[in-house]
Parts: C-alpha cells; sequence; structure tokens
C-alpha cells in the first residue's frame, strides 16, 4: 500500500464530467458534502454532444436529489419546448417500406433534451468545482482513499474515487484489466445532424415531432429520426432563414465487408443513401436531400455488463456508462446513470454520517445498480438486435416494451 494516506477531510474524487458526474455533484453539493470533479475535456464545450436524450423514469429520482434551479434549467433544454407543454409520450416504431406506424408505445412523462445544454445546465452552481483539461492517466490506492494521476503530471487525493468517464472508462480498466474492453453487438451505426427548412422537415414530423424510429423489412436496415432543435429554440423563427434541426441515423447488422464502416464522411454518406433506397418515398427523401460535406459519425454499438470488481474497501467504484456501457436501443443508458447518482450520493451520506463503513456502503451500492443494470444492457443488446430484423419484432420484442426499472 502506498505510504501516503488520505485525511477525512479529503473531498470525494469524481472522474468525468458527463452528465452523470455532473449530476452527483450538484447531488452531493446540495448535501454539504465536499467534492472535485476533473475532466479530460479543455473546456466545458470542446466537443459537441450533439444529440438528444429522453429522461423518462430517472425524473422522479433527478427531482429528490438536485436543486430545483438546477432541475428547471434541465427542463429548459428540452429540444422542442411548444410539443413539451402538450407532449402524448408516444414512441412510434414503423415499417420503412411503406412508412407506416407500426407500433405505437405507451405515453410516459418524458422530457427530450438536447445533451450538451444538459451537461451545461447541470454545471452551474458548481464550476469552480470541475477542473477542465484534467485528464486521468492513473490510480493509486491509498491507506483511506485513493490519488490520481493525470496527463499534465499533477495528483490529487480522495476518500472516494468515483469513475463516470464514460462508455470507455479509464477507471474500469483500473478496476478490470482482464476485461475492461466492451462487447461489439454485431450491427454498425452511422448519423448526422442537419439544417432542415420547414417544408424539408413537416413530413418527418407529422409522423412524430420529436423522435421516431423503424426497421426495413426487407434489409433490417434501422432508422432513426430525432429533433434536435425547432426554430422558436434556435432563433430563426419568423426570420426567412427559419430553420429545424434534425439528427438522421441509420444501422444495419454486419453480415461482410460491405457492411463495414467507410473512413471518409463521402463514403459513410453514400452508404447511407444506398441502403436508404428502398424507403418510403418521404424517408428516402430525408436521406438523400442530406447535404454532401454534412459530417458522418460514427457511434460503435459496444456494451460491458457491470461485471464485479474489487472496490479496494470501498475506496473507488464506478458509475454511469463506465458501469453499464449499453446500446442506445431502449433508450434508458442516462436514465440508469441517473439512477446510479441517486442511490451513490445515499451510499456516501451514510459513510459522511457515520451509519456505514465505505466498504458496506459502496458494495450496497453496487449490489443494486448491477443486478439493474447487468439486466438493461442485456436488454438494450436484444432492443439493438430486434431493431434489425423485422420478423423478431413484436409486441414484447424489448425495443418495444415499455422502459421501466427492473433487476434481474
Ligand atoms: C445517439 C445516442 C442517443 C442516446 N439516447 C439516450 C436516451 O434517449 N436516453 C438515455 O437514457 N440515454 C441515451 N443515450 C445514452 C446517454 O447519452 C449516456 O448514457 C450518457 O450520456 C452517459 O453519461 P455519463 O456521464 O455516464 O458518460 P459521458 O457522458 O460519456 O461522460 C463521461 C465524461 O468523462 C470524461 N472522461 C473520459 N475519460 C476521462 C479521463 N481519463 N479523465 C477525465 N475525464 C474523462 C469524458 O470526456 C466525458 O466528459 C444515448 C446515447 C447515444 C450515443
Amino acid at each position: 500500500m502506498d505510504p501516503v494516506s488520505v485525511s477525512i477531510i479529503d473531498p470525494v474524487v469524481i472522474v468525468g464530467a458527463g452528465i452523470v458526474g455532473l449530476t452527483i455533484g450538484q447531488a452531493l453539493k446540495k448535501r454539504g458534502i465536499r467534492f472535485e470533479i476533473y475532466e479530460r475535456d479543455a473546456t466545458p464545450t470542446a466537443r459537441g454532444q450533439g444529440w438528444a436524450i429522453t429522461l423518462h423514469w430517472a425524473l422522479e429520482y433527478m427531482i429528490q436529489i438536485l436543486p430545483p434551479e438546477t432541475l428547471a434549467r434541465i427542463q429548459s433544454t428540452q429540444v422542442d419546448p411548444c410539443v413539451a407543454r402538450k407532449d402524448n409520450g408516444n414512441f412510434m416504431f414503423i415499417n420503412l417500406e411503406n412508412g407506416e406506424p407500426k407500433w405505437k408505445i405507451p405515453p410516459s412523462v418524458r422530457w427530450r433534451v438536447n445533451r450538451e445544454k444538459m451537461r451545461l445546465a447541470l454545471l452551474e452552481g458548481i464550476e469552480e468545482h470541475v477542473h477542465w483539461d484534467r485528464q486521468v492517466v492513473g490510480i493509486d490506492i491509498l491507506e483511506n482513499g485513493a490519488q490520481l494521476a493525470f496527463a499534465d503530471q499533477s495528483v490529487a487525493k480522495g476518500r472516494l474515487i468515483i469513475g463516470a468517464d464514460g462508455s470507455r472508462s479509464m477507471v474500469r480498466q483500473v478496476l478490470r484489466p482482464d476485461a475492461y474492453l466492451n462487447t461489439p453487438v454485431g450491427v454498425n451505426f452511422t448519423g448526422v445532424a442537419v439544417d432542415l427548412i420547414p417544408e424539408k422537415v413537416k413530413a418527418l414530423r407529422d409522423m412524430d415531432p420529436l423522435l421516431f424510429q423503424g426497421c426495413h423489412p426487407p434489409t433490417g436496415a434501422f432508422f432513426w429520426y430525432s429533433t434536435l432543435e425547432t426554430p422558436q429554440v434556435n432563433g430563426t423563427a419568423g426570420t426567412s432563414a427559419e430553420r429545424y434541426r434534425a439528427q438522421i441515423c441509420m444501422s444495419w447488422p454486419v453480415r461482410g465487408p460491405e457492411d463495414q464502416v467507410a473512413s471518409t464522411d463521402a463514403e459513410r454518406l453514400a452508404n447511407m443513401k444506398r441502403r436508404a433506397q428502398g424507403f418510403a418515398p418521404f424517408l428516402k427523401q430525408a436521406v438523400d436531400d442530406i447535404p454532401a460535406g454534412t459530417a458522418v459519425t460514427e457511434i460503435k454499438l459496444a456494451d460491458w455488463e457491470c461485471l464485479p470488481w474489487d472496490n479496494r474497501q470501498g475506496r473507488i467504484t464506478l458509475v454511469g456508462d463506465s458501469s453499464h456501457a449499453m446500446t442506445m436501443y431502449r433508450g434508458e443508458a442516462a436514465n440508469h446513470g441517473l439512477l446510479d447518482a441517486f442511490h451513490l450520493v445515499d451510499a456516501i451520506a451514510n459513510i459522511y454520517s457515520g451509519d456505514a463503513t465505505p466498504q458496506q456502503a459502496i458494495d450496497g451500492f453496487e449490489e443494486e445498480m448491477r443486478t439493474r443494470t447487468s439486466r438493461a444492457v442485456r436488454l438494450s443488446r436484444t432492443a439493438c438486435l430486434d431493431a434489425h430484423d423485422w420478423t423478431r419484432l413484436d409486441e414484447s420484442s424489448a425495443i418495444l416494451t415499455k422502459r421501466a426499472i427492473q433487476g434481474k
């Protein structure tokens, strides 16, 4: 064991200022518990996190742990404030060949928020505890805590280290050096963000104003539309330059070399257009209209099932995507990460109040998280595979069943 010791007054240290790390920071501040967050990005906006996410069953937990003003700021980052006021919560899954809705998932309360703006909303009020441009490259376990080593050669000590560093987590690698890599699911995914004038977006938003998904029965290709900004949100409403911003994504099963993701944007775009050839006219048009030169982003579809690790007597743990990477076909990963935050902050409070030892508190936290999210990772993988095979889709498919918290 390292001779350096950690004092009782050392803070909780969080690696990663994503939405889960920042939520924990806000919740600890509310409880009066000291914390510091170390983030690899140089600034809060250094890396566009340009997609929208749906907060659904985690909302009731966020309400309990976040300050009301933070919640209000998050609520104001909804991609379409007009729809948000009267949202029917339907989740639409369509047949891409004829453009007809096949399933409508029952309504539930949801906030569809811009992820980057949500991160900024969570940052407000805890700025002085978030340290940018501090990439963690090593961790030493100490007598009463642990010490982070950064790429710039500096170090920081903490009572408890929380790895909230995303799906390719460095902290996970320290805890499970033998098995930290995500498992690919055998499906490839690319997507674009595009500006659309009202006439071009109409047919898509007529299907659903926020998002819809579908499968192309003959080929198994999957398509996903999602609104990122309305003219009211981006300030173009009522001007001659009125525009929406939307995300158009596609994914397909990997069956051979032709299914690999190409290295250039032009080839990736050509691939999306080729796969959309048999789609219903309004969908094919939406893909055909993506302008040449648009950046086409690949998202690697792979997961990690919250394997066991040794938390070094409650000195180090994982939350969010670092502890349970999952594909986004059930739109649940952030919701699980936010629930992790809820339970972990409770566990930390129990350590500080003396009601539990670090070992007891962190063991209990991890047991609940592991049970809950192992199932979620598997369900999301099944949902991903079902989404690409029309013959596997029915009301009981994992992609269509109601999102809810369940264990095992
Ligand atoms: C297209 C898409 C759609 C999605 N839709 C939904 C949805 O509808 N609903 C839902 O619940 N979820 C959704 N998700 C999942 C959701 O985005 C993630 O679960 C969530 O953002 C994870 O948050 P996090 O804080 O755990 O990790 P991240 O947001 O990845 O944050 C990790 C942070 O750690 C930092 N970091 C990494 N390594 C280091 C290091 N060594 N040192 C310091 N800092 C480091 C990173 O820079 C990053 O800022 C979607 C995901 C995708 C890709």
